[in-house]
């Protein structure tokens, strides 16, 4: 009791005398995956609600209102039963990045391939690697046509000069935004601690997704491993930033079965309609925005170092590259902020 008085005491003390701001740390889940927050407060907040509590809040919304294809209450849902659906601003403004990256890594990514998503079921191969019954050739050329965003604008001429919020699906297509989704989570996240004055400094990350935030107390750079795809309880090295980033890996390693002792990751190549073969391991994308980040690095994987590089660098944003061997590729970018271990 003595001992616990003592501490809220010195708490305090560093909380407001010296305004030195403390550390709130939280994991749990979310769209699927793991969120691990901490997040820097000084003692002034006017919030009734916790930063970490107000963020689990907004990944889940955004998840059971807008992005989820399996939650009825979502407007991918609605969309994806063919309902006419009025869009909100905010899925107005996904789509309409996804489908910019999808012109200008010629359809290497496409949110448009959810039929051939739910034919590879790759969301439930870590809950039962055993029995995972993988398509076979015939269904997936089946599959094919109902995918291409390329069909998704013909369908809906002037969706996208057009302030228009209507959007409808050509038969048969479904909306998987499984590649974006952790991305859109960091840029409401990031929106969501600017408005909170409390909030010095955050590092969240969301799934392979991470957001900095702020500074630390010490200033002391901000500092994102970068997993080893060859050994997963290793990194290859780390990026040291400063300020607000987001920093999206997507890598064979994140979501894989084996089958008859060959091994099939998550990402599709949409022109094919099975897992990308480009030799890359792991694609690190480095931008400013997170739904960029996290739609690039899906592409960049499907891409391949030397285009997706160009690529990256066409939005503005910094790749780093392991291919199936090992090797290391970076734009020029990337090299002041990258430090190999
Ligand atoms: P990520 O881990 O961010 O690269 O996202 C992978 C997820 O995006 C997969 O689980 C699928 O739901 C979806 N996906 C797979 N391949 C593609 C692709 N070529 N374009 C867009 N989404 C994809
Ligand atoms: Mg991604």
């Amino acid at each position: 009791m003595g001992m616990a008085v003592i501490l809220t005491a010195a708490v305090l003390l560093s909380g407001c005398g010296r305004r030195e701001p403390t550390l709130l740390r939280k994991t749990d889940t979310a769209m699927g995956t793991i969120v691990s927050q901490s997040i820097y407060v000084t003692r002034s907040g006017s919030h009734p609600e916790s930063p970490t509590e107000a963020v689990m809040d907004a990944i889940r919304s955004l998840e059971e209102e807008t992005l989820s294809w399996r939650l009825e209450t979502s407007e991918i849902y609605r969309l994806n039963s063919h309902e006419e659906t009025e869009l909100s601003p905010e899925l107005s403004e996904i789509l309409q990045t996804c489908l910019k990256v999808s012109e200008k890594s010629g359809g290497a990514f496409d949110v448009t391939i959810g039929a051939l998503a739910r034919l590879w079921n790759m969301d439930t191969w870590a809950a039962d690697s055993e029995n995972v019954q993988l398509p076979g050739e015939e269904q997936v050329l089946r599959a094919l046509p109902l995918c291409g965003y390329g069909k998704l604008l013909e369908e809906n001429p002037s969706w996208q000069d057009a302030a228009s919020a209507k959007l409808s699906l050509p038969a048969g297509m479904q909306l998987d935004l499984g590649a974006v989704g952790k991305g859109a989570a960091l840029d409401e996240i990031a929106g969501l601690l600017a408005e909170r004055e409390e909030v010095t400094g955050a590092v969240i990350s969301v799934g392979g997704s991470i957001l900095t935030y702020g500074e630390k107390p010490d200033r002391s750079s901000f500092k994102v491993a970068i997993v080893n795809p060859a050994d997963t309880s290793g990194n290859i090295g780390y990026l040291e930033l400063q300020g607000q980033w987001c920093i999206s890996t997507s890598g064979d390693y994140e979501r894989f079965v084996e089958v008859d002792g060959k091994r099939y990751h998550h990402i599709l190549d949409p022109h094919t309609g099975f897992p990308s073969e480009s030799g890359v391991s792991s694609v690190t994308i480095l931008s400013e925005d997170g739904l960029l980040s996290d739609a690039l690095s899906t592409a960049c994987f499907v891409l391949g170092a030397e285009e997706g590089m160009a690529l990256a660098q066409n939005f503005g944003a910094e790749a780093l590259f392991v291919d199936n061997g090992g090797n290391i590729s970076m734009t020029e970018g990337m090299e002041q902020y990258f430090h190999l271990y």
